[in-house]
């Protein structure tokens, strides 16, 4: 080891091995399994690694500027594609039945090797929390499903008036129970009716008496659930 490749450091993150050894270990990473790009994780999954990504990251400033100092491509797939996010994190959705935390989605995009991290989420969409609230009123009809895929523009709430509306003479219609189990708010408490779209938003169905519902909360759950 030459003298200048030397530092005396007590930070536990800091790597103890060179750049150009971890450059070595990158290139050989994508020499053996013949890729031009690859994630912390897959390297991490390699049991010949030099060290933890997480180190390697923290020595480089970022992934893709360790990946590019070993003649790697800095990133998978090239564009953001808000698009397959969005169908991510439905499907993740969907598979955990409730808004997946930021662990579950996580793994959910780990073991599908989507290009993209949560972080990515946060980036584009300002956090899952944010997108999730989105998506449901695109479910209830207070966005338009092209809106989840431009999220720093936010759309005035068109149908919002007119849903808001309707949905008071629907409940009324519908005797303020639901129509599929016949719970009552007014019976009991614990109860929450809301109104779905019978043909979803996302299908084109409209704000209009018939082809809105009242549906207590689990009952739409289910529905949810049931409907992709
Ligand atoms: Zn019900």
């Amino acid at each position: 080891m030459s003298n200048d490749e030397f530092d005396f450091n007590i930070d536990r993150i800091r790597s103890p091995f060179s750049k150009a050894q971890i450059i070595a270990s990158l290139e050989k990473y994508a020499q053996l399994h013949n890729v031009d790009t690859f994630g912390m994780r897959e390297y991490d999954a390699w049991s010949r690694k030099l060290a933890h990504s997480e180190t390697i990251r923290v020595r480089f400033g970022t992934w893709g500027k360790a990946l590019q100092a070993a003649g790697c491509r800095a990133e998978r797939g090239g564009k953001l594609d808000p698009k397959t996010m969005v169908k991510a994190f439905r499907d993740c959705w969907r598979e955990h039945k409730s808004v997946p935390t930021l662990r579950q989605l996580e793994e959910f995009l780990d073991h599908h090797k989507y290009p993209f991290r949560i972080k990515t989420y946060a980036k584009v969409f300002g956090g899952i929390g944010r997108l999730a609230r989105r998506i449901v009123q695109v479910q209830e009809g207070e966005l338009q499903e092209a809106d989840l895929y431009c999220p720093r523009k936010i759309e005035p709430r068109r149908d919002r008036t007119v849903f808001l509306r309707v949905r008071m003479d629907v409940l009324k219609r519908d005797g303020f129970r639901c129509v599929k189990c016949g719970a009552s708010a007014a019976a009991d408490k614990s109860v929450r009716l809301e109104v779905d779209h019978i043909v979803p938003v996302v299908r084109d169905g409209r704000s209009t008496m018939e082809n809105l519902q009242t549906l207590c909360w689990l009952c739409n759950q289910g529905k949810i659930d049931n409907d992709n």
